[in-house]
């Protein structure tokens, strides 16, 4: 038997999430983020779940061609653009869509040879100063760009560094907007914390600016952009991810009797523990303090003790009928419904939800819900 330890896909969530992605932004057509491998869960594993979305987002160009493999033909959009000038030839093949954010990428393309020009996202650093053209350059990039026989439609695209939090994204949509004003072609501005929390019609009235296709990635696998001040039950989300384990072995402690390495925690009561086959090899953070949630058959309890490589310690005084065997969750659904949020988890472990999902483990088996079409 494999070590007791199972990671679950789930599709009825994916078709839930991306359902809620577009009730936030009735307006607008949705790139399904898969970046990172669909942030953990698997491009093959989660495609079925998201194929209702209108493109699909992502770095890699090997996972554009896993997507294409799968047999989408829909839009597929490259949010770095390409690396060197060979992978403008898989572009043309593979008709990718890649963002363009550097004068470099411009002289790629000015010296690529394709008979069907390329659809471009050109990006604007509007303020968060990771990828893009300055406002100053953005017109010219894009006159330079409009120029090319090799470029066909250009979309305009900028990214939010605080959709999340107090700052908003009212300053960089007031740059966006005054320097791309009267720029032809389709907008893509927002991640998954600006479709859920700034999504107005962002048409205000002066002829600016819908957001035409937003970009919406953790929301999808379940994972709340803006926890804690919303959950992902709170904006309608499900875990697309359940991390559940067995308990291996039992312990019995009396006052005094300390756990795992470095003798961290100490009983100060009779206690009864149990060993979870699942540890920091698995991606389950090692800095989880004890006291980080986990669910018991379903039932709420803790972490006791130091994460280690292949195993962690519940507490289970409070539920005698657990033990040898049980389920433990450590994020994710259970069978009878409840639900531990990932993003609880990764704040214990002082860090958001997407880390924890990109982080599972290789050797992690993975299975598709089975009880769950899409
Ligand atoms: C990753 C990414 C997204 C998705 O962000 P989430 O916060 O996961 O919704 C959107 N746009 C770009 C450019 C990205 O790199």
């Amino acid at each position: 038997m494999p070590r007791p330890i199972q990671a679950t896909i789930h599709p009825a969530a994916l078709v839930n999430n991306l359902a809620r992605a577009r009730v936030a932004a009735p307006e607008a057509r949705v790139w399904a983020v898969v970046k990172a491998n669909a942030y953990g869960h698997g491009i093959e594993r989660v495609f079925e779940g998201l194929r209702g979305a209108d493109g699909f987002a992502l770095l890699d160009l090997d996972e554009a061609q896993r997507v294409r493999t799968l047999g989408w033909r829909g839009p597929i959009l490259l949010l770095e653009g390409v690396f060197e000038q060979r992978d403008l030839e898989l572009c043309s093949r593979l008709d990718l869509w890649h963002a363009v954010h550097c004068d470099e990428q411009i002289d790629m393309l000015a010296t690529h040879k394709t008979h069907v020009p390329h659809r471009v996202f050109l990006k604007m650093n509007s303020g968060m100063n990771r990828l893009g053209f300055t406002p100053e350059r953005y017109r010219s990039a894009w006159t330079r760009l409009n120029a090319l026989p090799q470029v066909d439609e250009i979309s305009l695209m900028t990214h939010f560094s605080d959709a999340d939090g107090a700052r908003g994204v009212a300053a960089q949509m007031a740059v966006f907007a005054a320097v791309t004003r009267d720029l032809p072609g389709e907008r893509s501005l927002s991640n998954s914390a600006a479709t859920l929390r700034h999504s107005m019609p962002l048409d205000a009235g002066d002829g600016w600016a819908a957001s035409d296709w937003v970009r919406p990635g953790i929301a999808i696998y379940g994972s709340a952009p803006d926890f804690p001040e919303h959950s992902a039950a709170d904006w309608g989300l499900q875990p697309a991810m359940t991390l559940a384990a067995r308990i291996i072995g039992t312990q019995t402690l009396v006052p005094g009797d300390c756990v795992g390495y470095g003798s961290s925690f100490v009983a100060e009561r009779p206690m009864r523990i149990g060993v979870v086959a699942c540890g920091y090899a698995d991606g389950y953070p090692r800095v989880c303090p004890t006291g980080t949630p986990v669910l018991v058959n379903g039932v709420r309890s803790h972490t006791v003790g130091r994460v280690s490589m292949d195993m962690l310690i519940v507490d289970l005084t409070a539920l005698p009928a657990a033990g040898f065997g049980s389920e433990v969750t450590l994020w994710g659904k259970t069978a009878n419904g409840a639900v531990l949020g990932i993003d609880e988890v990764a704040q214990c472990a002082g860090t958001v939800g997407y880390e924890l999902m990109c982080a599972l483990a290789q050797r992690v088996p993975v299975i598709t819900g089975a009880d769950e079409t899409s």
